[in-house]
């Protein structure tokens, strides 16, 4: 069994899409980042990284490199996704916070569960993803930028 955490967080700015989890959420900020900074994401994809101890989203997806300037988090996942698979790790469960003061994510939580474990190849209920403001205190609560922790564990069977 390995497990892994990872911590992202962004800032948000006007003129940029906000996305979580790989889906468009209408609000009047986004978030600001070489990729589509899907914070959620690459919180993910760090816990993965992290679990299989090949260091972090910086190291392997630099933001000075062009071919991921705006690219869909999405595919950063499904990289680090293949990276895992290749040393022969299957995913327990991932267990995700999002902290944001605005908008209110509840309604946007199925599809992002089922955008993540569709990249995975896993069931959407080993994708817990959580939401919580942070009482309006401090950077996140003042609307500045949106955060979000996970925690993954991984498991590999024994070969025979
Ligand atoms: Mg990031």
């Amino acid at each position: 069994m390995r497990i892994g955490m990872g911590y992202d967080i962004h800032r948000l700015v006007t003129g940029r899409k906000l996305v979580l989890g790989g889906v468009t959420i209408p609000y009047k900020k986004g978030l600001l980042g070489h990729s589509d900074a899907d914070v959620l994401i690459h919180a993910l994809c760090d816990a993965l990284l992290g679990a299989i101890g090949q260091g972090d989203i910086g190291t392997h997806f630099p933001d000075t490199a062009p071919e991921f300037k705006d690219i869909s988090s999405m595919i950063i996942l499904a990289q680090t996704w293949d990276m895992v698979c290749a040393e022969g790790f299957s995913l327990e469960n991932a267990d995700t916070t999002i902290m944001a003061e605005q908008p209110k994510l509840a309604p946007y939580r199925t599809a992002m569960r089922q955008n993540i474990a569709g990249v995975m190849n896993t069931d959407p209920h080993c994708i817990s993803i959580k939401a919580t403001t942070t009482e309006r205190l401090g950077m996140i609560g003042r609307g500045e930028g949106i955060g979000a922790m996970c925690v993954v564990l991984l498991t590999k069977k024994n070969s025979a």
